[in-house]
């Protein structure tokens, strides 16, 4: 694209029509949808439906009728082609952290031979916190590895089980090349564990096509699925008979309502049930994922990179003292952007005080995110410019203090 005017960037954007979708509130500029989605203005009629209609009226004839036993699998068909995943091999269910603690002995069941799980440095905490306590808590001979990014690769033996890495970092923005990193894990016969919670919904995701043996994700970031919207995860087909979930509760049994005395798991990615579903919390997210229902991922991913891409030129242009922390305006980089301030905090307040939201993570990163639905290159253009005018009134504070 030649231009780089935002009025011009937004007549050619194929996605224009949807920020409206989504509430805003007055004079805000939401740049923090990787850590929660704003609320789309369907999903109040929608859930007063589930609530008034479903429940109140359906009662327990809704688990039926009203597919509320469906959910999980059906949404999760939903998230599929968002990920380059088959309908199923998606579920949705419990949090990402909870996906994890059934994932990762899974997998390991799968490796009993070997005794390393494989993780990166800086991880998203959560990620290594259930590592470590799935080996706490079982008998095994693994142990945890937690290597540089830029190591990874080289730290891969025929002792590592499982490989488990963030594929968009939650913090740097860096990307991985999720079927080159997979492909080499597969070569030293390491089963890989994908955690996609800043991706889906941001950037271009092909599990199939890359062989990812499993995954995770996130509902209340970029699928705008509410605050603890329930998480997803994903088995490969090739996979899916011979994994075990540690969770074995009656909701991935085979016949639960033969109320049986023993376990004997359903079939496929629906053993990764536990417990009941969360109806209304499914509900809600299940209205965020429907506005991806006619979104091309790849049409996103640009416009989420493009955005980032506006925003980074004029702010790193105008305010040179913000230090780019994250991929470079052209290069591959998750939904969000990061800048590396010692008073970042101060920073941001100011940012949210002059309408634009992101977020500070210690010690000195401020976060954006650039949620390709929910933004117009006109809103970014003017977020980039509010944030340089705080920097500005900065400088001149500082000069008129060291001038006194
Ligand atoms: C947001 C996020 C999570 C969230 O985990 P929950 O248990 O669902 O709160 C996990 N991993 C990563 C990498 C994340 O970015």
């Amino acid at each position: 694209m030649s231009t780089r005017d935002p009025v011009d960037l937004d007549a050619q954007d194929p996605l224009a029509h949807y920020p409206r979708l989504f509430h805003a509130p007055r004079g805000v500029i939401y740049l923090d949808g990787n850590s929660l989605g704003p609320l789309p203005r369907h999903t109040p009629e929608r859930l007063r439906e589930v609530v008034t209609r479903e429940w109140g009226e359906g009662l327990i004839t809704s688990w039926n009728a009203a597919g509320w036993m469906a959910a999980p699998t059906r949404i999760g068909a939903k998230i599929a082609p968002l990920i380059g995943a088959r309908a199923h091999e998606v579920l949705v269910a419990d949090s990402v952290s909870v996906n994890l603690a059934k994932l990762i002995p899974a997998a390991l069941a799968l490796k009993p031979e070997r005794n390393v799980v494989l993780t990166e440095a800086g991880n998203f905490p959560t990620d290594v916190y259930v590592i470590e306590g799935a080996l706490r808590s079982s008998r095994t001979s693994y142990r945890l590895e937690i290597a540089p990014r830029t190591e990874i690769l080289d730290r891969l033996t025929p002792e590592v089980g499982l490989l488990l890495l963030t594929h968009a970092h939650y913090q740097s923005a860096e990307l991985y090349d999720m079927a080159a990193v997979t492909a080499a894990a597969h070569r030293m016969g390491t089963l890989v564990l994908w955690d996609l919670s800043h991706s889906t919904g941001a950037v271009e995701v092909d599990l199939s096509n890359a062989r990812a043996d499993f995954a995770v994700g996130c509902g209340y970031k970029y699928l705008n699925g509410g605050p603890g919207a329930p998480a997803f995860l994903y088995v490969a087909e090739s996979h899916q008979s011979a994994v075990e979930n540690p969770i074995s509760g009656w909701m991935g049994h085979a016949a639960p309502f033969a109320f049986a005395d023993h376990y004997a798991p359903a079939e496929g990615v629906q053993r990764f049930l536990s417990g009941s579903p969360a109806i209304l919390a499914h509900a809600a997210l299940e209205a965020g994922v429907d506005l991806y229902a006619d979104v091309d991922m790849k049409t996103a991913a640009t416009k989420a990179r493009a955005l980032g891409d506006l925003f980074l030129a004029r702010v790193l242009a105008d305010a040179p003292e913000l230090e780019r922390a994250c991929p470079p305006p052209g290069a591959l980089r998750g939904g969000h952007v990061a800048l590396a301030h010692p008073e970042a905090e101060s920073i941001l307040s100011q940012s949210i005080a002059a309408g634009v939201i992101g977020d500070f993570r210690p010690p000195n990163m401020l976060r954006y995110g650039f949620s390709p639905l929910t933004l117009s290159y006109r809103d970014v253009a003017e977020a980039a410019d509010r944030l340089t005018a705080v920097m500005a009134r900065r400088r001149t504070q500082l000069a008129r203090s060291t001038t006194l």
